[in-house]
């Protein structure tokens, strides 16, 4: 199944729903990034929490930066969504291993740590970032983020997020949203079945689901086909994808000015720089870096 996302509404629209799978771009993440098992599925639960957290902005453009910072091994998660369905992010220590945790599962609580925060912040493009802050409830992510909307947001909801890591890599990796829209919030038997349908979905393994090839169309059945259920038609892909360039690398060496570009040529014979976000390496040969110092002499004229 290729890496998507899609929408849906129930109970005459009180729910909104929206599904993502993100096998693929998690394998992708675990590759660039060289990810043990653990911090594939930190990682990956995070990207697919922050491709559901931007689905429901409204104006182009917009994205979502979702930080966890535990006391855990792995350090701190950074993950950055765009509601175009594109998605980038790291861990700390993408090499940090745990033994599996007493239900037989990769440890993420343990790894990312149990004391901590959350961080998200919305830019919907107009440069007043809109940022809230929720301490972390159990580290295992998806708690955390439900924690976060319900009560950053003030919005009833049910995160169900999971990576299924295998000797290979990636088997399975998603994550569902369901939400009480404001018009329902006050129906406590609808945030009630939310809650237990989520449980059930939880019970028989939203990824093993995955990995068994089910559709998300079809877990929205088996989870809300008896509350007049509406999947809209429309299917955004989603996957990794990152904004850096050997320009953008030009451009923050030459900020660094002559003295330290000289410097760079003289000792090193060059430069190198990693991406964060998605591990590439750039090379920028002495050639090059002769002709930043050039490029600022002609500016300073
Ligand atoms: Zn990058």
């Amino acid at each position: 199944m290729a890496d998507q996302l899609i929408r849906a509404t129930a109970a005459e629209g009180g729910i909104r729903a929206v599904g993502v799978i993100t096998t693929r771009l998690t394998e992708e993440a675990r590759r660039r990034h060289q990810l043990s098992s653990e911090a594939t599925a930190a990682l990956g639960r995070t990207m697919s929490a922050g491709l559901l957290l931007a689905s429901n902005m409204k104006r182009e453009g917009s994205r979502v930066n979702v930080r966890i910072k535990g006391n855990g091994p792995l350090g701190g998660i950074l993950v950055d969504a765009g509601l175009d369905g594109t998605v980038r992010g790291y861990v700390d220590n993408p090499a940090v291993e745990l033994p599996l945790n007493e239900r037989g599962k990769l440890d993420v609580g343990g790894v990312v740590g149990r004391d901590g925060y959350l961080y998200v912040v919305r830019d919907v493009g107009y440069g007043y970032p809109y940022s809230s802050t929720v301490e972390l409830v159990s580290g295992e992510i998806g708690d955390d983020i439900t924690h976060y909307l319900v009560s950053s947001e003030q919005t009833p909801s049910a995160v169900l997020l999971g990576v299924l890591v295998g000797t290979q890599g990636v088997k399975a990796s998603g994550g569902l949203l369901l939400q009480i829209l404001p018009k329902a919030a006050r129906d406590e038997a609808l945030v009630q079945t939310l809650e237990e349908r989520a449980q059930l979905i939880q019970q028989s393994g939203f990824t093993s689901l995955l990995h068994e090839g089910k559709t998300l169309a079809e877990i929205f059945q088996q989870l809300l086909g008896d509350m007049s259920l509406v999947i809209l038609p429309e299917v955004q892909m989603v996957r990794f994808h990152c904004g850096c360039s050997f320009d953008r690398v030009l451009g923050a060496l030459k900020m660094l000015g002559e003295a330290e570009l000289r410097d760079m040529i003289e000792k090193d014979n060059g430069a190198e720089a990693t991406c964060h976000f998605c591990g590439e390496v750039y090379h920028a040969s002495s050639d090059e870096l002769a002709q930043l110092i050039e490029d600022l002499r002609a500016e300073s004229v």
